[in-house]
């Protein structure tokens, strides 16, 4: 027992309204036209590949985003692979990744045979550093030519991915800057971003290309699925060739120009996600008014606080987390055993992809802040009906 962490559960269990039952993370929610769609799309026959509800689920995440192309895929990961493939990462390649995110993002460089090389994250953002990726590539990293290389492997750099860490942007403005004077392809893993903007302008669609995710967890879910993001036309033809066989289209022949992914998502999926996207701003709104609860009740509590989105950001407040300070950080077990026990649902932050055995010996910068906040962060539950009536 602590006093902090008996606190904590208070204050959780106050702003969740001291719940009878257990309250998980974060669940999907299904008060739309979930099952009008489904039962169109079924009645319709096209189940698959084709079908209205893949162009008009592409269309509305177009719109909802700003971009100007969006390409449904079967997951967030086959969309940033498709991503990391049309920016041009080849095998020997390195790229820039943050070791605090989810395991997709470091998967995603490997299938391309390319190498994860890992950096620090900011505390301010939970996200990929602008200024310290700066110092540290000044010092490792060598322009000529349009290439930049890692001077210490020989290994070309290609790209970038932040990550917008349980939606909260990172600061992009430098990080746009920093691309482009080294010469490296901005692709913003923004799985966890949608309804996420920085300084107003929708997260993925800063860079070449981003990726979405509707996983069953996220803020929007097709049960499984994924979408690509791009302002470039000719990229966003390209991407829905690459994740549809790169079949030439032909009313008969079966003809393919170049090795392709089936990574396109069925009709089935895209109509859930027709149905979950017309809620979105429902979902946000709601999501907000229990990042402002959790906000109120933390604020007066001292060796914790509620992790807030950056000044330049409206986040879509994802997944709500905590922050110990450091000094309290070896009371982050008592507290996830504490609230796991009270029935309210907490998980630390993932394992930093440069301590599993796959990535541990890729190359990397100090991680010291990632893993201050490995030993810190607690996720804390964040479904959009938490926010009450
Ligand atoms: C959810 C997620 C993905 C994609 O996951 P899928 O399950 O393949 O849709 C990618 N990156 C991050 C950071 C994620 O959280």
């Amino acid at each position: 027992m602590n006093p902090l962490v008996d606190t904590i559960v208070a204050a959780l269990a106050a702003v969740l309204e001291n719940p009878a039952n257990f309250v998980p993370l974060h669940i999907p929610e299904f008060s739309g036209n979930e099952k009008a769609y489904l039962a169109d799309c079924i009645d319709s026959n096209f189940v698959s590949s084709v079908g209205a509800y893949v162009d008009r689920f592409e269309e509305m995440l177009a719109e909802f985003t700003g971009v100007k192309k969006a390409i449904v895929t079967v997951n967030g990961t086959a969309a940033l692979h498709a991503c990391l493939h049309l920016a041009g990462v080849e095998p020997g390649d390195e790229v820039m990744v943050p070791t605090f995110t989810f395991i997709a993002t470091a998967n995603a460089v490997w299938y391309c045979g390319a190498t994860s090389h890992f950096v620090d994250v900011s505390e301010e953002t939970l996200g990929l550093d602008p200024f310290r990726l700066r110092t540290y590539l000044e010092e490792i990293a060598q322009v000529q030519g349009g290439v930049c290389r890692n001077r210490k492997t020989g290994a070309r750099i290609r790209a970038v991915v932040p990550m917008h860490s349980f939606g909260h942007p990172v600061d992009l403005d430098p990080l746009v800057q920093l691309c482009e004077e080294f010469q490296l392809v901005l692709i913003e893993d923004a799985a966890e971003s949608l309804g996420s903007y920085y300084k107003g302008v929708h997260t993925g669609s800063f860079g070449a290309c981003a990726a979405l995710s509707f996983n069953g967890n996220k803020i929007i879910t097709t049960g499984g699925g994924g979408a690509i993001l791009t302002n470039d036309e000719e990229l966003g033809r390209l991407a829905k060739h690459v994740t549809t066989t790169a079949k030439v289209p032909h009313r008969w022949e079966f003809n393919h120009d170049r090795v392709g992914f089936n990574y396109r998502m069925p009709a089935l999926n895209a109509a859930l996600g027709c149905a979950q996207l017309e809620q979105v701003p429902g979902f946000l709104a709601r999501k907000r008014v229990l990042a402002a609860k959790y906000q109120e009740q933390f604020a007066g509590i001292n060796g914790v606080r509620f992790f807030t989105e950056p000044g330049f950001a409206t986040s879509n407040y994802w997944l709500n987390a905590l922050v110990l300070e450091e000094e309290r950080a070896e009371l982050r077990d008592c507290l996830l055993e504490q609230t796991n026990e009270r029935g309210l649902m907490t998980r630390p932050a993932w394992t930093l992809m440069h301590r599993l055995p796959m990535f541990s010996k890729n190359p990397r910068m100090d991680l010291f802040v990632a893993e201050s906040l490995e030993r810190r962060l607690v996720n804390i539950p964040s479904s959009a009906y938490l926010a009450g009536a």
